[in-house]
């Protein structure tokens, strides 16, 4: 039986086009900030879900998230 990978709703990130979903082994989703790669003051995995973030900039290709 095959299960969809879940997890928590991401808040903004959801709708963040810095946001990528990482998947893991066990069919967890993990919601990775991209702005951690080049910016300390965000976390890599922040606390979910993320109510108010400064680096937040909408993703076009996901408008009704
Ligand atoms: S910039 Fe903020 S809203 Fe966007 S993915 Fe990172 S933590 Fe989430």
């Amino acid at each position: 039986m095959s299960r969809e990978p879940s997890r928590p709703p991401a808040g903004l990130c959801d709708s963040c086009r810095h946001q990528r979903l990482v998947p893991n082994t066990r069919g967890s989703v993990f919601s990775l900030c991209e702005r951690s790669r080049t910016e300390p003051e965000f976390r890599r995995y922040p606390p979910l879900p993320v109510l108010r973030c400064p680096g937040y900039e909408p993703d076009p290709q996901r408008p009704d998230l």
